[in-house]
């Protein structure tokens, strides 16, 4: 079984190629354009989506050796997602399908990251628990097949990316923040100043009370020394990335112990974070989990987790009708 598969929800064209759940290509073309004005500009995602639809999903047929007529399905990502940015790629994959005359899989992004951790080895074994940290979510998920996901847990308000990137912005760093934060902690004291960790209710996050005291702090520090972000930058960083790594991993430990289940995966682009992978593993260690986390490239969007989605759909002939359209939310 061959397909491809287009990602398209937010600031990042993909396309990959998969056979029989592997993934032979996964291309990527990133958006520079929103670098300058500090966040995603919707309508220039699309438009520069509309310029690079083509040439990636060209790549990604070259790269995988594969020819348009020996594509079995083609697939997108129908939600949750900027809807301009949604509305190229589903388009796009729609007129494809309806051209070679093959079934159109539609797939859910956030179910996607999830089974991001099913691309490689080693692959978790169900059912597992999935901690999703991105730009725009946070969530807990329990995974007991690729049929049946539940979010078990949320972010009420901020994103941990969101977090990160929003705590870089008020110590002056460019977008997106979260890598820099990250870059800086290593080499910072991450006890130097303790921020408070909120005190929410079951298995969901908050992390604008964090937001509002960085900001209550990084205020009092400069009256009294202006230069005071610049001095000490790098444990400003340590302290905030490891508060948002223990707000993290102390409801991934309670939704463990609450469910028994000891698979436990982490997705997304936050989890790139170093200080979110060690504290896992060493988690995980002293717990007796089973941890996994994807390959970068995995990790952040990409159209490979889109393909592995749409591959075990395939195996159920689970098609979209045509007319389907893309939504920027979207149940699960
Ligand atoms: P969503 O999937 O919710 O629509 P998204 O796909 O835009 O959001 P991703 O691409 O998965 O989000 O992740 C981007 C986020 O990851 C950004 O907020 C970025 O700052 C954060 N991020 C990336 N690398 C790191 C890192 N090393 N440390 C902390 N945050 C990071
Ligand atoms: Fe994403």
């Amino acid at each position: 079984t061959t397909i491809l598969a287009i990602e398209s929800s937010c600031d990042d064209t993909g396309a990959a190629v998969c056979i029989d759940g592997e993934i032979l290509s996964n291309i990527i073309a990133s958006q520079k354009i929103h670098e300058q004005y500090g966040g995603v500009v919707p309508e220039l995602a699309s438009r520069a989506h509309m310029q690079n639809i083509v040439p990636v999903v060209d790549v990604a047929l070259q790269k995988a050796n594969v020819q348009l007529s020996q594509l079995d399905a083609v697939a997108f990502t129908q939600a949750p997602g900027l809807i301009g940015s949604l509305l190229v790629g589903a388009q796009f994959a729609k007129s494809l399908a309806l051209s070679l005359q093959k079934p159109l899989i539609t797939v859910h992004h956030m179910q996607a990251h999830v089974l991001a951790n099913l691309i490689d080895e080693p692959r978790p074994s169900f059912p597992f628990l999935c901690l999703t940290v991105s730009g725009g979510h946070t969530q807990i998920v329990l995974c007991e097949s690729p049929y049946d996901m539940k979010v078990i847990g949320e972010t009420i308000d901020d994103a941990a990316g969101e977090a990160f990137d929003k705590s870089a912005k008020l110590l002056g760093l460019p977008y997106p923040g979260g890598p820099l934060i990250d870059k800086y902690a290593k080499e910072g004291n991450s006890t130097r100043y303790p921020f408070p960790e909120p005190n929410i209710p079951g298995l969901n996050f908050s992390f604008s009370g964090l937001k509002t005291s960085i900001l209550y702090f990084l205020q009092a520090e400069k009256n009294k020394n202006n230069n005071f972000v610049e001095e000490n930058l790098r444990d400003i960083c340590a302290s905030i990335q490891q508060r948002i790594v223990t707000i993290l991993l102390n409801k991934l430990q309670k939704a463990s112990k609450e469910t028994g289940i000891k698979n436990v995966c982490i997705a997304g682009g936050v989890s790139a974070n170093s200080g979110l992978r060690n504290g896992l593993t060493e988690l995980g260690k002293r717990l007796g989990w089973q941890t996994f986390i994807p390959k970068f490239e995995y990790c952040t969007d990409n159209a490979g987790m889109i393909a592995i989605t749409a591959y075990y759909k395939y195996l159920k002939k689970d098609f979209a009708d045509i007319t389907v359209s893309p939504t920027a939310r979207a149940e699960w």
